[in-house]
C-alpha cells in the first residue's frame, strides 16, 4: 500500500485532520503537537479523540506522524532552553499516548560552537530522560541539511546519538529527501548508494518515515528551503525512483512543500500516478 499525506494543521484538532487527509486524497498526516514556536499545547479532547480513532478505522489510517516544535533545541548550551526542550518533548509524548504506537518526529538540534561532539551528547542525554519503557510511540530523528550547527546532516552522527541511548528501541529515523540532498547525498543519481550506506551505517530497519520535499538549492547547499514536488534540484525523475525504491517504498511519506490543500491535493494525485505497482 502507498501511504502518502502532508503537513496539515492541528488547530482544528485529530478528527479534522483525518478528514482533511481523506478530502485531498491522503491516508496519513503529519502535524505539529502544538504551536511551531513551543507555546504551551492545546488539552487533549477525548471525545474528538475518540471519534477521530473510529474515523481512521472506517478510511484506513493507520499511521500519523507527530512533529516537535522546530524551535527545541535539545543541545543548547543554554540549560534552560535544555530544560524547556526536555519539558516539552516530555508533555508531547505524555499526549501521544492518546494515539498509542504511533510516529514523533524531531530536529536533534544545533550545537552552537559547542561543536558536533558535545552536542551528540547532550541530544543522547536528552533522550535517555524523555524516553519510557511503557511508552509505545516510536522517536524520530530527522535528518537534516546542516544549515548552521544543526547535528544530524550525516548519517554517522545519528547513529551515534541512537548508540548512546538506554531505549533504542524506542527510536528511529526520518529522512527528510530536501535534507539529505541539500546535506551532500546524492538521492537524484546515487539513490541505491545513499541508501546502502544508511544501511551500513544506521540500518535500513530504524527507517520509519520520509519527508518527500523537492529543494531549491543544489546538491550540498546545507540551506534546508523545500520546493514542490518536480520543481526543484531533485526533480520529477528522482522522486519517481523514491516512492518505488524497495528500501523506501512500504513506509509513510510525508509532502513538507510549499502548498495550500489543493497544491497538496495535486501533488499527492500526481506521486500515486507515479507508484509502480508491485508484482
Ligand atoms: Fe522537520
Ligand atoms: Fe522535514
Ligand atoms: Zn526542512
Amino acid at each position: 500500500m502507498f501511504t502518502i499525506g502532508c503537513h496539515l494543521s492541528s488547530s482544528k484538532g485529530y478528527l479534522n485532520m483525518a478528514k482533511t487527509a481523506v478530502s485531498i486524497g491522503a491516508n496519513t498526516f503529519q502535524f505539529f503537537t502544538r504551536n511551531p514556536r513551543g507555546a504551551k499545547a492545546k488539552a487533549i479532547d477525548e471525545n474528538d479523540i475518540k471519534q477521530f480513532h473510529e474515523y481512521c478505522g472506517e478510511h484506513g489510517i493507520t499511521t500519523i506522524l507527530a512533529h516537535a516544535p522546530y524551535t527545541l533545541n535539545p543541545c543548547s548550551a543554554d540549560e534552560s532552553v535544555r530544560e524547556f526542550a526536555l519539558n516539552t518533548m516530555t508533555d508531547d509524548l505524555e499526549r501521544m499516548e492518546y494515539t498509542p504506537g504511533q510516529l514523533y518526529n524531531f530536529h536533534p538540534g544545533s550545537h552552537v560552537k559547542q561543536g558536533t561532539e558535545r552536542g551528540i551528547e547532550l541530544i543522547a542525554e536528552h533522550l535517555n530522560k524523555v524516553l519510557r519503557p511503557e511508552m509505545t510511540t516510536t522517536v524520530l530523528l530527522e535528518t537534516m541539511a546542516g544549515k548552521g550547527s544543526e547535528i544530524g546532516r550525516r548519517f554517522q552522527e545519528l547513529r551515534e546519538i541512537i548508540d548512546r541511548c538506554e531505549l533504542s528501541s524506542k527510536l528511529g529515523v526520518c529522512l527528510d529527501t530536501c535534507h539529505v540532498h541539500d546535506g551532500g547525498y546524492d538521492i537524484v543519481d546515487d539513490l541505491d548508494g545513499v541508501l546502502t550506506e544508511f544501511d551500513n551505517i544506521i540500518g535500513l530497519e530504524s527507517l520509519k518515515a520520509v519527508h518527500i520535499n523537492d529543494s531549491k538549492n543544489p546538491i550540498g547547499a546545507h540551506k534546508d528551503r523545500h520546493e514542490k514536488i518536480g520543481d526543484g534540484f531533485i526533480g520529477k525523475e528522482a522522486f519517481g525512483r523514491i516512492i518505488n525504491h524497495p528500501a523506501l517504498r512500504d513506509l509513510p511519506f510525508y509532502l513538507e512543500t510549499p502548498n495550500e490543500l489543493e497544491g497538496y491535493a495535486r501533488e499527492i494525485e500526481m506521486l500515486k500516478g507515479w507508484r509502480i505497482d508491485q508484482v
